[in-house]
């Protein structure tokens, strides 16, 4: 256990350990940057190398799944704190095979140097806790020597469904590696600190979806941000749809193109399946950037050279079965959550999937135009979607760096998951020329204890103004395009007519629900300038205050529901 560290000492950086890839970040100016080591990646594989006694670590130990995979330690990240019995080793199958080693995981890799007369090394027993201080160990030496001075403290993402005991096997490994954890916060809450924290962001209610496509995992969560609160609304984790099966499908491409040339399956053997996995990868990484990409591997099966070429359609044909998944997912998450595609108000993708156009296109289409689909496809604003979580770790770590490590724990623990919120909007309705309206004061999901104002006009004449306070809910109004009049003599696209005549708009309206409170606002001056304030507090035991008074007046009404 590393002890607290005087919080004057402490010198912080973010951190995001995947199963794929980790990152190292910092603010500087209250901005957050992605530290590069010193092999100049960003994106650091989270993996580890043992070659004669010399660790490897990142994309060096990544390039010696070819040469070297039985000492090469990947894809570990999501075994720490699990029992052997409950892990899923299918992406260690080419890198070292994790061991059951009393129940606990282990690799046994060969760490120590070759001796001088030759004899065969031994091999060493590395704990998954191990395994997982040695790697964040070289992050931090990585970000040490970055910023020139030593890293004491760090903030960490992890998964939603990532158990009490997998983060303490966390916070354990990360304090061996001689770091104090102020806080773990979750990877989607993390993605969106990194966008509410830009300059610009305007903090408003708004339910955000954040759609996390990494290596071996998709994890889809929708989140009310609430002023400034996040509330967690749903979860979705796959294991099915991620990164590694678009490198899939582009491999039995490849394959195929190679079987025909050279009658030899390249995926028959693991160092050629090896090669083929990792240039599949970067031909799909480059797919992102490019219509086109070069697929390249020097004696790739049998001492045959293969190099071939791919356009963006033919992967995106390829790979459709992957890209339909995603949509699922997402869709499923907001299903979840009891909401509709029209309730969504922004999507942040993350994870290095999130950079393939096709994979955002999609997810923009299944929402209405008025989402904002933040991803470098969709939005010109994106921020690159492998930086996000790493930034929004680092903004939590420098915003809390202050503070004693104790109060830490009492003032952050679990704040964004487990609070209370109100299921139903609360809103005023009015009468009008039109019947009754309901307008919004406090959204739902909103996280409580919550106060939310807004003014509502006077009618013209002034006098006695009544309000009344309901809860809303919305439903969703779905009319369909009216079918257009045959026009003469232009039968040609009446095909495409047809298909109109099918298109429904859907759109979101208030529905008034059960009546919370009337107040009556006596003696309202006449003009049309006058209004009439009304404030609706939420107390944490769900208690509702609603105060309504004349702008500029004086009295006015109180009231107390009780919950
Ligand atoms: P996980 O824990 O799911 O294994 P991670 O969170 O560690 O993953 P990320 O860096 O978010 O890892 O995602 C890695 C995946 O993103 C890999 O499959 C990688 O090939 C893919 N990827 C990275 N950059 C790009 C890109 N520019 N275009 C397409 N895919 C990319
Ligand atoms: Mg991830």
């Amino acid at each position: 256990m590393v002890a607290p560290v005087d919080p004057n000492d402490r010198v912080v950086i973010g951190i995001t350990f995947g199963n794929s890839n980790s990152s190292i970040a910092y603010t500087v100016d209250d901005k957050a940057e992605v530290i590069a080591n010193e092999d100049g990646d960003r994106q650091i594989p989270t993996v580890l190398s043992y070659v004669d006694g010399d660790e490897y670590y990142g994309a060096q130990a990544k390039a010696f799944l070819v040469r070297n995979p039985s000492n090469t330690i990947a894809y570990f990240r999501d075994f720490l704190g699990k029992d052997f019995k409950s892990i899923d080793p299918t992406h260690c199958h080419a890198a070292a095979h994790p061991k059951d080693v009393s129940g606990h995981v282990s690799f046994t890799v060969k760490d120590k140097p070759q001796g001088e007369d030759d004899e065969e090394v031994e091999l060493s027993t590395v704990s998954i806790d191990d395994a997982a201080t040695r790697y964040l160990r070289r992050l931090v030496t990585s970000a040490s020597d970055y910023l020139g001075k030593t890293v004491t403290s760090t903030v960490i993402t992890v998964p939603t469904n990532f158990t009490d005991k997998q983060r303490e096997a966390l916070t354990k490994a990360a304090n061996a590696a001689g770091l104090e954890v102020l806080q773990l916060v979750s990877e989607p809450v993390a993605a969106v600190l990194a966008y509410d924290a830009r300059k610009e962001a305007v903090i408003s209610d708004k339910i955000v979806v954040v759609a996390d496509l990494g290596g071996t995992r998709s994890d889809v969560t929708v989140v009310a941000s609430r002023g400034g609160m996040y509330t967690i609304l749903a979860t979705v984790h796959d294991y099915d749809f991620a990164g590694v099966h678009l490198d899939n499908a582009l491999m039995d491409h490849f394959a195929k193109e190679f079987i025909k040339k050279h009658e030899v399956d390249p995926r028959s053997n693991a160092r050629s399946l090896a090669k083929l996995r990792l240039e599949s990868e970067a031909t799909k990484k480059a797919l992102s950037l490019g219509t086109n990409a070069q697929f390249s591997v020097e004696s790739l099966a049998d001492g045959f050279d293969f190099s071939s070429t791919i356009n963006r359609i033919r992967y995106e044909m390829v790979a459709r079965k992957v890209f339909e998944g995603f949509n699922r997912l997402v869709e499923s998450a907001v299903k979840k959550a009891e909401l509709d595609v029209l309730d969504v108000d922004e999507v942040i993708m993350c994870g290095g999937t999130s950079h393939t156009p096709r994979v955002a296109n999609n997810l923009a289409n299944i929402f209405p135009e008025t989402t904002t689909v933040l991803a470098p496809a969709t939005s010109a604003v994106a921020i690159n979607p492998s930086e996000l979580q790493a930034r929004g770790a680092a903004l939590q770590a420098s915003l809390i760096q202050e503070y004693e490590a104790a109060d830490i724990e009492q003032s952050t623990h679990a704040a964004v998951t487990t609070v209370k919120h109100i299921t139903n909007a609360i809103g005023v309705v009015t009468v009008g020329a039109d019947g009754e309206t309901f307008t919004p004061v406090m959204q739902a999901e909103t996280a409580v204890p919550a106060r939310r104002t807004i003014h509502v006009a006077a009618p013209k004449n002034g006098g006695d103004v009544l309000i009344k306070v309901v809860e809303g809910g919305t439903h969703i109004k779905v009319t369909k395009a009216e079918p257009k009049p045959e026009q003469n003599g232009d039968d040609d696209d009446s095909d495409f007519d047809s298909e109109e005549e099918d298109e429904e708009t859907r759109e979101k309206l208030w529905k008034i629900g059960s009546p919370l409170a009337e107040a009556a606002v006596k003696g309202v001056k006449a003009g049309a300038a006058s209004k009439v304030e009304v404030t609706i507090n939420v107390l944490g035991d769900l208690s509702v205050t609603i105060t309504a008074r004349e702008v500029g007046g004086k009295g006015g009404v109180r009231g107390t529901i009780t919950a």
